[in-house]
Formats: C-alpha cells, structure tokens, sequence
C-alpha cells in the first residue's frame, strides 16, 4: 500500500479520485486548505488541513506520510471569477505549485499527476483540440495552468520530476453511489446550476450568451463524467509508477454539446422544466472546446464509460437529491 498525498482532495474532482485510489489499494492522504473543499468529503483516507502556500505544511505532510507519488488538484478554477482577480489565481495556483513541486523534490518524491485544463488553448474556431494544438489561453485561469504545466517541464529537465498531465475538457456528473458530488458554494458551473434552477433552488439558469459563432449560438463544451476522468488518473499514477516519465493527455470524449442541448438532456434526465433565459457573454469564454482524445485511450487503454449527458445529469441529480455537504 502507498500513499499518494491529494492536494484538493476535499474538492470536486480530487475527492472522486480518493475513492478510486482507495478503491485501487492506495492511501489517498487529502492536503487541502477547505477554501473551496469540504472535510464531509474526505472519506477514504487522511485529512490534512493546510495551505499550498503555506512550505512548512507541506514539507510536514511529506515527512509524516512519505507520499509515493502527488496528483495535484488542489486550484482555483473558475474563469469568471480568475478573470476578475488574477493576481488570486497567480499566487494560489502558480505560487502554489512552485511550493509543492520543491516540497515534493526536497522529499525525493517525483512523481505527479497534475490536473490541467483546456483552457490552456484558448478559442481556436471550433477545431478538435489535440494535444499538440498550440496553447494560447484566453483567460487568467488557463494561463496560471499552463504556466505550471512549463514549470513541470522545466523541473522535468532539471530534477528528473516525471508528470503525467491532464488537460480536462467539462468535468460533470457524480458518484455513481453519490457518496460524494460536486457541491461548489456558490455554484457556477453548468449542469449544477441547471439542476438547481429544475429543482427551484434558483429562479432560473441565465445562459451566457446566444451570439456566438455556433449553430445555435450557445457555447459547446465537451463534458466528461468525473468518474471516467478519475479513472483516467490511476492509469496516469500506473503510468508514472510503472517508470513510463512524463506525458500529456487530454480527457474528453470528442463530442461537443449546446448549452441549449445540456438544458435538453436535463430535462430528459430529471423530467423536470429548467427555466433559463439568455443573457451576455461570460468573460473569457470560449465558444467552442472539445477534444481530440484519442492518445488516452490508444495509450492509457481509457475508455469514458459513464460520459454521456444523460448519465452525468442523472447522476449529478442524484447526487444533487442527498442535499450535499454542509460545514
Ligand atoms: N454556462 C451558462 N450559464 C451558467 C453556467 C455556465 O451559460 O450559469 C455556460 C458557460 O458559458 C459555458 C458552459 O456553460 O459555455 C460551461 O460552463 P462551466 O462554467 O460549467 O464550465 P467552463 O466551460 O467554464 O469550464
């Protein structure tokens, strides 16, 4: 059994990626500053509260659990709001990780999954995205990440540090058991507030803008099921372990969806309404991202199972029906 030390695992994603790495025979040892994150979602292992910019809380969870390899979750990761206030995103995210990579090279540790995301290639006209597409961030969020995806690559040269990374495409969906979910307070994304909107929760989901250059002039995303995606990162972690160095991979399924399309699967998934109206464009948005993956799964063996839209929504709605975490 080793430990894998989790930064974020209190979060969305990173406490989906505890359970399968629990599930796999790891000790997932959750680092996470419970900015954004919930203790309630910290179930599969040890939690440690503390701060990527904090070095000492690093270093001491190092030399507590002698973690053999990070996935590195733990960001902000909002574009609206990193739009408003980089400098945030910057120290957080690139300051952050400068932290644990030294921490984690101080520590003889070098392996890590990171979790990037396709906001690093910014809007390029409806093109797939592959992982040899240029990167050219739109916003203050992809670039904070594409900066710690050149620093990776940097230490890689330098100090032998070996990261597996992974560009996410829209992360959704939950727990297939709804253990855990996505319970973001506020909550901006998507399908969460599109089921909070069905549910009456909120008055209405306002889509952010109808006038771009799409066929229905709503933004397409590629959304992935966040069990999938989590699963893609144990193969990553076998990967690492196995000696296999650094690679990049996109995760997402190459299917692109309308906003107008997700709020039809929402109502198909959940029978219920969902109010909207239209309303301006989201700073920072691009109007189409989807993903050419197909280097996951000719070289991970990756196949997203659980990724269609009516499966994500139904079990995000599932998830949405236990009332979430709370303190
Ligand atoms: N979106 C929207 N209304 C909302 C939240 C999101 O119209 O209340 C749109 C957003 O503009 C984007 C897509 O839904 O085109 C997915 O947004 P989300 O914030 O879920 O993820 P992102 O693409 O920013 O990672």
């Amino acid at each position: 059994m080793s430990h894998i030390l989790v930064t974020g695992g209190a979060g969305y994603i990173g406490s989906h990626a505890c359970k399968l790495l629990a599930q796999a025979g790891h000790v997932p040892v959750s680092f996470d500053n419970l900015s954004t994150g919930w203790a309630s979602a910290v179930k599969f292992g040890p939690l440690v509260q503390g701060d990527l910019l904090d070095r000492a809380a690093l270093d001491a969870a190092f030399a507590e659990f002698q973690p053999r390899a990070v996935m590195h979750f733990g960001a902000l990761s909002q574009v609206g709001e990193a739009t408003r206030d980089p400098g945030r995103y910057w120290r957080n995210n690139v300051i952050g990780s400068l932290n644990l990579i030294e921490a984690m090279l101080q520590a003889g540790c070098r392996d890590m999954v990171f979790s990037s995301t396709c906001a690093t290639y910014g809007d390029q006209d409806g093109v797939i995205l592959d992982e040899n597409s240029a990167q050219m961030p739109l916003n203050a969020y992809g670039a904070t990440k594409l900066a710690v995806e050149t620093m990776l690559r940097d230490f890689g040269a330098s100090h032998g540090l070996n990261a597996v990374i992974f560009r996410y495409f829209n992360v959704a969906g939950a727990d297939p058991e709804a253990e855990i979910g996505e319970w973001h307070q506020p909550e901006t994304h998507l399908i969460p507030v599109m089921i909070e909107a069905a549910a009456g929760k909120r008055p209405e989901l306002v889509i952010h803008g109808n006038d771009y250059p799409t066929a229905d002039g709503t933004c397409i995303r590629d959304y992935v099921h966040v069990i999938d995606l989590v699963d893609a990162h144990i193969r990553g972690l076998d990967w690492l372990l196995a000696g296999r160095g650094s690679r990049v991979f996109n995760l997402g399924t190459g299917a692109g969806f309308s906003v107008n399309e997700v709020i039809r699967h929402c109502r198909e998934a959940t029978g219920l309404d969902v109010p909207f109206r239209f309303g301006p464009r989201r700073d920072g948005d691009a109007a189409a991202l989807v993903s050419g993956s197909t280097r996951a799964c000719e070289e991970l063996g990756w196949q997203p199972e659980r990724s269609s839209l009516r499966i994500m929504i139904a079990d995000a709605w599932r998830w949405y029906r236990t009332g979430g975490y709370s303190g």
